[in-house]
């Protein structure tokens, strides 16, 4: 299709910034960006019918790390590492707070929890002493809300709820107030709105191909005719990076999930991991969503593949019915599968730097994007020129 004089002087006149993925770093970078410099051109090319990567398709935790994780965590990466990206996780969703209105976006805070069972990876009898260094290290840093000139422990030893949350099997709880769930696509559609209103365009069905950087910038060659020309290009493509960048260390692991029907006088309103946060569950009202159980079939899971493999779904309904729902209870129908494409690499941190001259990017973004892209945005604005 040759296009207009009209299209050419405004969907396809140069641009700015061109940002490659319309998923929640893409999106909340444009803010950023448009926030900063209101009279930037700005365009998000996508190339789904609608944001077709992690960020409409997880689990909808608004989440900064369990104790086990967290732990596993120093031991990768060390404490400084795992404070840093705790801090990001956890300022990431006070700004999702402050930016939107709870109401829409789902926002619930009814705090989280982690599963603990008898003889598995992590040795209960550390929890109450992992507690005690975890809030005593984190509180400072993170800065979270204080009562009497103290500061509220971020997590505390909950395993006398057991029984009454119906859990089988399951030796220990560890609870943390400041855990939330929300809608991840009404995140989304909001970002969506917000950087509309301020003249952002978003090219759906546009497939970036390949880009050339330049003297001038950096030209866009997409499933359009025309290329397209910019002074600077953001890449925020996640977990699908290595297919416009394959130098970078990214690899694409799916996440599979799963919802059931409503479930009456379901015992549980939050969020839940278990097994270093390889299994999460939650509620959506009173139906249960689980997923996870990446760890059972690692290699089969390294895909871009969006569908669902009957070994992972098979597990998660076993878990449902050997941990989590309260022994006898009848099975309930499965309503819908799903599943998503995450970006994870040998650390747990985000890829944010200038790859080539006016090209940037901001990907990697693992088990943690809902709660880190509003950081990572900022970041990746400021390596930016305006
Ligand atoms: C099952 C599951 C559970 C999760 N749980 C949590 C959680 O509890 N807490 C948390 O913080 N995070 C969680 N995440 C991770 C989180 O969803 C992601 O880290 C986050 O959504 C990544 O956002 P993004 O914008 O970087 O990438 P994405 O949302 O993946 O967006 C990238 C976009 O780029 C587009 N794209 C790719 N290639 C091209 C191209 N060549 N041209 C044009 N467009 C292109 C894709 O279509 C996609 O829309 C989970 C993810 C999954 C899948």
């Amino acid at each position: 299709m040759a296009i207009s004089a009209w299209e050419q002087s405004t969907y396809f006149a140069p641009k700015d910034v061109v940002i490659i993925g319309c998923g929640f770093v893409g999106l909340w970078t444009a803010l950023e960006l448009i926030n900063k410099y209101p009279k930037m051109q700005i365009t998000i090319l996508e190339r789904g019918v609608i944001p077709s990567g992690a960020s409409t398709r997880n689990a909808g935790f608004s989440c900064f790390g369990s104790v086990s994780e967290l732990m596993y965590d120093i031991a990768l990466m060390g404490e400084a590492n795992m404070l840093e990206t705790v801090k990001m996780r956890y300022d990431g969703l006070q700004k999702i707070q402050r930016t939107f209105d709870k109401k829409v976006i789902d926002y619930d805070q009814f705090g989280g929890y982690e599963l603990f069972e008898k003889n598995g990876p992590y040795d209960i009898q550390q929890l109450d002493k992992d507690i005690a260094y975890l809030n005593k290290i984190l509180a400072p840093v993170l800065k979270t809300p204080k009562k009497n000139g103290k500061y509220v422990p971020i997590y505390s030893n909950e395993s006398k709820k057991i029984k009454q949350l119906g859990f089988q099997a399951i030796e220990a709880l560890a609870f943390s107030p400041l855990e939330g769930q929300l809608n991840s696509a009404k995140l989304v559609l909001a970002l969506q709105q917000a950087v509309q209103s301020k003249g952002v365009h978003i090219l759906f069905n546009t497939e970036v191909k390949k880009f050339k950087s330049h003297k001038k910038g950096v030209t866009i060659h997409t499933n359009l005719e025309a290329p397209l020309e910019t002074k600077q290009l953001l890449i925020c493509t996640n977990g699908f990076a290595k297919q416009l960048m394959p130098g970078l260390d990214v690899v694409p692991a799916r996440g599979q999930v799963f919802i059931t029907e409503p479930i009456p006088n379901l015992k549980f309103k939050g969020t839940f991991h278990f097994d270093e946060g390889f299994y999460y569950f939650r509620n959506v009202g009173n139906r249960l969503l689980l997923g996870g159980a990446r760890n059972k079939d690692f290699k089969n899971e390294k895909t871009y593949s969006l569908d669902t493999s009957p070994i992972i779904q098979k597990t998660l309904e076993e878990f449902m019915m050997k941990r989590i729902l309260p022994k006898g209870s009848k099975k309930p129908k499965i309503e819908l599968r799903w599943s998503g494409t995450m970006g994870m690499g040998k650390i747990k941190k985000p890829i944010i730097e200038e790859v080539q001259p006016n090209i940037f990017c901001a990907v990697r973004m693992s088990g943690m994007g809902v709660a880190i892209a509003p950081i990572v945005a900022e970041r990746v604005v400021k390596l930016m020129k305006g």
